[in-house]
């Protein structure tokens, strides 16, 4: 989230503006600009490739559309290009799916310096250990997953007004996945699995809206074990049960 102006061009600011705003940094390009997470330095448009629009998808994974998940492949497709558009249009910018400083200044403002989403914290992701070692991943796979989960509940949390989302934990190595009673399977032993609490979204608000954030996986109230929460995660088949939801 932090930006910091580059100091030639700072210097040059400082000649002929006396009070650089700094509340408002006014409108951002990809040049004069460096993010403390990530900066991207060109313009990605349908056709791109590489781990610049890699890491445009992680931030977009929120926007797939209705029943969508948007590969994390690197390849700027067809997908991707919605999924920016539908991002554009949420922030009210150009919606033309062609990521330049304009959308990367709103991922900036919305990304703190670890590439976590502003609203999300891998603290929150993670009740389980300090490393996230001991799921069904290497730690930085979890941790990976994890990341893409924030950036589609940060979407989610958008969508719904801006109001606050409670985190009840997403990481569990074997050992904590056991200790709770969690199935073999779990998609919290992955990383990506997050489990809501109660909010003013409620269980209901959350799961259905879930469905239009990249949520392969969701799980609410009137699926065995969910009537206190609402649990949205990754898989590569579809699965929704939230029957008292009508899900
Ligand atoms: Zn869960």
């Amino acid at each position: 989230m932090r930006i910091r102006l580059l100091l030639p061009v700072l210097a040059l600011v400082a000649v002929s503006a006396a009070t650089p705003a700094a509340a408002d940094p006014g409108p951002v390009t990809a040049r004069s600009v460096t993010d403390a997470c990530y900066t991207w330095g060109r313009t990605l448009a349908q056709g791109a490739s590489g781990d610049d629009v890699r890491q445009l998808q992680i931030r977009v994974a929120g926007y797939p559309g209705y029943g969508g998940v948007l590969a994390i492949d690197g390849q700027f497709g067809p997908g991707t290009k919605a999924a920016v558009t539908r991002f554009q249009q949420a922030y009210g910018l150009g919606a033309d799916g062609i990521a330049g400083p304009a959308t990367f200044g709103r991922i900036y403002q919305l990304q703190d310096d670890d590439c976590t989403p502003v609203n999300f914290t891998y603290a929150e992701l993670n009740r389980c250990n300090a490393d996230w070692s001991g799921g069904n991943v290497p730690a930085a796979t979890a941790k990976a997953n994890a990341l893409v989960s924030m950036w589609k509940l940060q979407a989610m949390r958008h969508a719904m007004g801006d109001r606050p989302i409670v985190v009840n934990g997403g990481f569990r190595s074997v050992a904590c996945n056991n200790a709770v009673g969690g199935a073999a399977a779990s998609r919290h032993l992955y990383g990506d699995a997050v489990d809501l609490g109660a909010g003013a979204q409620g269980f209901c608000g959350l799961a259905l809206q879930a469905r239009n954030h990249g949520f392969a996986e969701i799980l609410g109230p009137g699926y065995p074990g969910h009537s206190d929460h609402t649990h949205v995660a990754n898989r590569s088949t579809r699965f929704w049960s939230a029957s008292a939801c009508g899900i």
